[in-house]
């Protein structure tokens, strides 16, 4: 279980983001390339970032909107919440943020002809294997079959680019969170009540059975 109210303590919350927010626009893309092109990285356009059970994709609100644009999907369409949460003395169940959903194991959008959505595929897709650390902005990166290749400086500093805009986007949006979230009275787990997802927008609440 995870506890949510711990973002109820906004002040200190929001002091390190911001902090984290200045020191991300400091990053200097050309010396985050220069250290992708020494890792060496080539998409293999395998999938095997788009499948398996521990993949999972996390979602920014406007991310979910512009596949809905592309798709036609609905919002519960495309995204699910977490299983992880905390539940109200109403009964309902509190998580946060939004991956995207899955079919069989694999993200719902990928087939054997590659990713559906490859044009609005989100920052985290466009960007795996690698993500910054949000207190230093290091670069880390995941397990993937495409490390070791040559890769152009254009493309290297495009990479860099779209890792330093996802950081800060990633931190712009829990400020968001932070700034609008309430707090609950912890309750027990039930199995009445709505689920209420928590994100930069605020509250977005359904039905469970959705
Ligand atoms: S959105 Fe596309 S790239 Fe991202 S996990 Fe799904 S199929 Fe893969």
């Amino acid at each position: 279980m995870t506890d949510i109210n711990f973002l109820a303590d906004k002040k200190s919350h929001l002091i390190d983001l911001f902090q984290e927010l200045e020191t991300a626009k400091e990053i200097s893309v050309k010396e985050l390339a220069a250290q992708i092109r020494q890792i060496g990285f080539q998409c293999m356009r395998c999938g095997d970032c788009c499948i398996g059970e521990d993949n999972s994709v996390i979602v920014f609100p406007s991310e979910i909107r512009l596949i809905s644009r592309s798709t036609g999907d609905f919002w519960l369409e495309i995204v699910e919440p977490p299983k992880l949460g905390e539940w109200d003395l109403d009964g309902n169940f509190h998580t946060l943020e939004w991956r995207l959903k899955k079919r069989h194991l694999s993200c719902k959008y990928y087939t054997l002809h590659g990713c559906m959505i490859y044009e609005e595929r989100p920052l985290l897709c466009r960007t795996y294997p690698f993500f910054l650390t949000h207190i230093k902005g290091l670069l880390c990166f995941s397990e993937c079959n495409g490390f070791g290749k040559e890769i152009r400086n254009e493309e290297s500093e495009e990479l860099a680019d779209l890792l330093v805009e996802r950081l800060i986007q990633e931190i712009k949006e829990s400020i968001a969170l932070i700034e609008k979230f309430d707090g609950f009275e912890r309750g027990t787990p039930s199995k009445e009540g709505l689920c209420v997802v928590h994100d930069s927008e605020g509250e977005h609440r359904f039905n469970r059975d959705i």
